[in-house]
């Protein structure tokens, strides 16, 4: 539903607007090449190393091979065991003609424990040879499994350098919900989501949400065309006809929330409170997006208050024009908007700043931990801006009958990976949280609240570690409180019976301004 009554004193966030292309370079802080551990990107790629059979090898491996995943129950084969990536320095080249794109990846990365062989995850793509500390390695592909074997066992604790040079069309990852994510073309480049698997489709990652990096993203394009990433914009230099723009995001960050979008766009920097913003907006939803994008350093304070500091360097978002991909997402700094957003859309994508890329599930199936605080977040805003209250919205929503969207599945156990951002995820999950603020009263709430995220920030979480601290922050049992919200399918039986007008009032899944993740 879409928020009603939103009334603002306009808020100051054009600073420059700077058409792409004319923009002087930001801040040209040449990065250090002792950082980058590896070959520069090359124009061609060698096939595929053959590794030998595993019997036939040379002696003097040991250790055991990294798992290939890391035990979601969603998505088994996403991350990889044995391996902590420390930063990612990705080189890469795109040319929306060809739709071809190249790269060269160098992760640092610290063994967790001795590996003879360790996986990433990288679908697709024609490899160059792949190195370990600069010495070649033998590779072997298995679906989204890239396993490597270095010519020496590494031991547990030790810090290694992977260089992997690639190359060829990425093809998006088309999720259990039947929406695309990953490296996604538009009309004039690429709009880049990843959300929950889509990382692979255009890097070699560790795509867990439980091994946050830090990353440079430098991302080479046709003149006129900006590539627009996490964290800060470190370098703009243009040669040949093209442009690189080189990101850096140097706070902690799950392979799913980086971006490298790419296509027309119409930039705007500025300033929330302290805090840098970079905006871009492509040119057709310039007009939709302004008086919206004018609200974020207001949101941004807002959240602030409510919960606590911004949790990274730079702030701002992205519009682009992607009806191919659908939804929002909260890209780290940036959320990626594939229309203009109205204002809950952009409320939503950027609360998840705190709750989901600061603080991240550990799991997939407790993605309410994302999707019910981003949703009631949209509520407080509301609450706080003359619109609906959040308990008005809660009442609105308890009406809907038993067969509605909102129950099924219990947001606390999604099923599958298919229902992983269904509306009772969203609407259900936020339900959750306005009837804890009502059970144990908004001064323990918010408490609880701010102490998550304090406690938690550029960490992950888990479900039953939110109820151990709503249980330590309010003194009260609360286990049968979260299995009726959480794990109990169904309505709660303990909410008004609809009455015969609840059919009429029947409400559409949360999205209105647009679906959002
Ligand atoms: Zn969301």
């Amino acid at each position: 539903m879409p928020i009603r009554s939103s009334v603002y004193a306009a808020c100051a966030v054009v600073v420059a607007a700077l058409v792409v292309g004319a923009a002087a370079p930001v801040a040209a802080a040449p990065l250090d090449p002792a950082d980058l551990g590896g070959s520069a990107v090359s124009g061609t790629v060698a096939p595929v190393a053959a590794a030998p059979p595993e019997a036939t090898r040379p002696g003097g491996r040991s250790g055991a091979v990294g798992a290939p995943g890391v035990d979601d129950p969603f998505f088994p084969l996403a991350g990889n065991g044995g391996i902590d990536v420390q930063d990612y320095d990705l080189r890469l080249s795109y040319n929306p003609a060809t739709d071809r794109l190249e790269g060269t990846a160098t992760l640092r990365i610290v063994a967790t424990q001795d590996l003879r062989r360790f996986d990433l995850d990288l679908r697709k793509f024609t490899l160059g040879t792949v190195t370990v500390d600069g010495v070649p390695a033998a590779i072997t592909r298995d679906g989204q499994e890239l396993q490597i074997t270095p010519k020496r066992t590494l031991r547990k604790g030790a810090a290694f350098t992977v260089v992997v040079p690639y190359a060829g069309v990425p093809e998006p990852v088309v999720d259990p919900d039947g929406s695309s994510e990953g490296f996604v073309p538009t009309k004039d480049g690429a709009v880049v989501v990843n959300e929950p698997q889509g990382s692979p489709g255009w890097y070699p990652a560790n795509d867990t949400p439980r091994d946050k990096a830090t990353y440079t993203i430098a991302m080479t394009v046709p003149r006129g065309l900006t590539a627009v990433g996490n964290g800060a914009l470190v370098s703009q230099t243009a040669a040949g006809g093209r442009t690189t723009f080189t990101w850096r995001e140097r706070f902690p960050m799950a392979p799913y929330l980086t971006t490298i979008t790419l296509g027309k766009f119409v930039v705007t920097t500025g300033r929330a409170g302290g805090i840098p913003t970079y905006v871009a907006v492509d040119p057709s939803q310039a007009r939709a997006s302004d008086p919206v994008l004018r609200k974020l350093p207001e949101m941004v304070a807002f959240l602030q208050d409510l919960y606590g500091q911004y949790p990274f360097e730079t702030v701002g978002a992205i519009v682009d024009d992607a009806p191919n991909v659908g939804y929002a997402l909260e890209t780290q700094t940036k959320p990626a908007f594939d229309r203009a957003p109205d204002d809950a859309t952009l409320l939503h994508e950027l609360s998840h700043q705190w709750y989901g890329d600061a603080v991240t599930l550990r799991q997939w199936p407790d993605i309410w931990l994302h999707e019910g605080f981003a949703t009631w977040s949209e509520w407080i805003w509301a609450e706080r801006h003359g619109g609906q209250t959040a308990q008005q919205r809660f009442d609105e929503l308890a009406q809907e009958p038993a067969d509605s969207y909102l129950w099924n599945p219990p947001p606390g156990d999604p099923g599958s990976p298919a229902d992983l951002f269904s509306g009772s995820v969203y609407d259900r999950g936020a339900m959750t949280l306005q009837a804890l603020r009502v059970k144990i009263g908004d001064p323990a709430f918010f408490t609880l609240m701010r102490r998550w995220y304090a406690e938690h920030k550029y960490g992950n979480v888990s479900t039953p570690e939110f109820v151990a601290l709503a249980q330590q922050v309010s003194r009260q049992d609360l286990g049968a409180f979260f299995t009726a919200w959480l794990y109990t399918p169904g309505k709660p039986p303990f909410l008004a019976d609809d009455g015969a007008a609840a059919a009429s009032a029947r409400l559409a899944a949360s999205e209105g301004g647009g679906r959002r993740r």
